[in-house]
């Protein structure tokens, strides 16, 4: 079956119907999963795709670039937006369904409520990003109500995005079951983003001190030499800029102390040249 496009919320509904008399959505069993992206789609979005398709009939891939979750300063207006290339992906992926609305099919002119991402929405990534969590918290539960996906799938590449997205569905209880994949890396070690084509030929070696750092941290063994290893190799990156370097609990994103038992996280995010990365990695301790 070809991939079908459904360009707003109509054509979504149509979709999902004719996935139904298809045969494949029927309640008894978990059959269609969601893949939330912003298109831009490299090998790390495919990853999620595959594990999608493992778990479910059907696969929908959402490509939107959400406006709520940029920053007035950040990339917004120059996001890549590859959307020909996206839909190739999606079909030699075997996606059912891709669903790429406009900001204006997905947000109301006169929007009011949104989801608060709480006291972690404030802190690592939501320090440095004021209301990106609260954009992406609100975007993705709107992307599981109009297409009620059993399982939706997302990157571990956003570690934070990801626990949020946990907390969110067991604080709401809204009925998905969240799925994360592992980052996927190019041979080097840098992770794999949309962002990176960006990157020129010296930002692009320099981007590579994040992930040198990160294994460098999971090489040692207590939280205050795992922060120093990872430190030591971004502080002989000038081109490299940190926003922050933690060693986090993965559920909660509190800095891990001294006695932190099981997985940490040590996640990083700099700019290196106009360019803003994020990374990280499980460490057990
Ligand atoms: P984005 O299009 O960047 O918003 O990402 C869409 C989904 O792909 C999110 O769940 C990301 O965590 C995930 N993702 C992005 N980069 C990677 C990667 N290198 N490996 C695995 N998943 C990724």
């Amino acid at each position: 079956m070809d991939v079908i496009v459904a360009r707003n919320r109509a054509e979504l509904a149509e979709a999902r119907r004719a996935l139904g008399a298809h045969g494949g959505i029927s309640r008894s069993t978990a059959e269609l999963a969601l893949v939330p992206t912003m298109g831009a789609l490299h090998e790390g979005h495919r990853s999620l795709m595959r594990l999608a398709r493992e778990r479910a009939d059907h696969v929908v891939v959402s490509v939107f670039v959400n406006p709520l979750q940029f920053g007035p300063a950040e990339d917004f207006s120059r996001y890549p937006r590859t959307f020909d290339a996206d839909l190739a992906v999606c079909a030699a992926e075997g996606v059912s369904v891709v669903f790429a609305p406009s900001a204006d099919d997905m947000y109301l002119p006169d929007r009011q409520v949104g989801v608060s991402a709480g006291r972690m929405g404030t802190i690592a990534e939501g320090a440095f990003r004021p209301g990106h969590l609260d954009g992406v918290l609100t975007v993705v539960l709107k992307l599981f109500n109009l297409v009620r996906p059993d399982v939706a799938v997302f990157g571990r590449k956003d570690a934070q995005q990801l626990a949020m997205i946990r907390r969110m569905v067991a604080d709401l209880d809204v009925p998905v079951a969240v799925v994360g994949g592992p980052t996927v890396r190019e041979a080097d070690g840098l992770a794999l983003s949309s962002r990176n084509r960006y990157l020129s030929g010296d930002d692009r070696r320099a981007a590579l001190s994040l992930s040198r750092a990160l294994f460098a941290g999971a090489g040692r063994r207590t939280p205050a030499e795992i922060r120093r290893a990872a430190r030591e190799v971004l502080d002989g990156e000038p081109a490299v800029s940190l926003d922050y370097l933690v060693l986090v609990d993965p559920a909660t994103f509190e800095e891990a102390g001294d006695d932190h038992e099981g997985e940490a996280i040590l996640a990083v995010a700099a700019k290196v040249g106009s360019t803003r990365l994020i990374d990280n990695v499980t460490v057990t301790l």
